[in-house]
């Protein structure tokens, strides 16, 4: 369909959904888990581990339609999701998840309903951007003084992400601490000052990665981020990822873990492994903080980015 006509497309459903249609072409049958409440809509009552197996064939504009909603795009160019099956290819583990950022399903989270603020644009406007042919700039004018979430009540700034807009790795973490709130950038605090010891060590400096995290703003407490939280926010994540399109990503800890790769399996069981992330790789490797309160296992985020290194090297 060319571009003219996915923006129509768009505008239809768009319109349609202001008038209060369903979102038919997300109802697709789920099998329902243990703990289904009986009259749960299948797309609401759907775990993420079962949204991930959903049909795919949504055109990436449908989920355009939204302002800060994920809309996984196309794909890299020239970089096709490999269709994989769980297993091992020499040291990289085909896991494919879900089609990260190539196909409307670009998490398993963003085939879930979010909460949306009003969409901002009517039948007679021009439609948001089809996906893929962002730039940071215009992601981060999306994401504006955001209230997508609680968290921004308690938060003193939005922690976009930093670094290179091109860059060959990305660092996805878990969100902003005390610092990081601060001073408006991702990784300023202690954990940061390892991570970017550890850049370093694989011979590239800060500059040339770009750092982001899961959720933009800081969590109370620095506790975990909740689900809704991540849901709100990751679209942004994706959005970044898909406008750098790295070669490799590496998701420190296990919210980053989950929400990039929809694994929920403990780190330390799939820490120093490359997944299938779209055309593009993905590790997941222990947090810096996690070192920092266990510094006996530094080890394991030296050999973790030893990998990165050689990775980088290697392709
Ligand atoms: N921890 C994170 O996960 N992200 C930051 O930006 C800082 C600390």
């Amino acid at each position: 369909m060319d571009d003219r006509l996915q923006r129509e497309l768009a505008a239809w459903l768009e319109f349609y959904r202001e008038l209060g249609f369903e979102d038919f072409y997300r109802r697709v049958p789920v099998a329902a888990e243990p703990g289904t409440p009986a009259n749960a809509r299948p797309h609401e009552a759907a775990p993420l581990a079962a949204v991930a197996k959903m049909p795919t064939e949504v055109p990436p504009v449908v989920a355009a339609v939204s302002g800060g909603r994920p809309a996984p795009a196309p794909a890299v160019p020239g970089r096709q999701p490999a269709g994989g099956v769980p297993g091992h290819s020499g040291d990289v583990t085909v896991h494919t998840p879900a089609k990260p950022w190539s196909s409307t399903v670009a998490s398993p989270r963003l085939m879930a309903p979010i909460n949306l603020p009003p969409r901002s644009f009517s039948l007679f406007e021009a439609p948001p951007p089809v996906r893929g042919s962002e730039t940071l700039e215009q992601i981060r004018e999306d994401l504006g003084d955001c209230h997508r979430c609680r968290l921004a009540a308690g938060r003193k700034t939005i922690v976009f992400g930093q670094g290179n807009p091109h860059a060959e790795l990305v660092f996805v973490g878990e969100g902003p601490g005390a610092d990081e709130d601060e001073q408006g950038l991702p990784f300023v605090g202690r954990a940061g000052k390892l991570l970017n010891r550890m850049i370093e060590f694989i011979g590239l400096k800060r500059e040339d990665v770009y750092i982001c995290n899961v959720v933009k703003c800081r969590p109370p407490l620095n506790r975990t981020p909740e689900h809704d939280e991540i849901e709100a926010c990751s679209p942004f994540l994706y959005r970044q990822i898909e406008a750098i399109k790295p070669r490799l990503l590496c998701c420190l800890g296990a919210p980053a873990v989950r929400t990039v790769l929809g694994i929920k399996e403990g780190i330390t069981k799939i820490r120093g492994r490359f997944y299938d992330f779209g055309g593009a790789k993905a590790l997941a490797t222990v947090h810096p903080a996690y070192i920092l309160r266990n510094p006996r296992e530094e080890k394991i985020l030296r050999e973790d980015f030893e990998k990165i290194r050689d990775f980088l090297k290697k392709t």
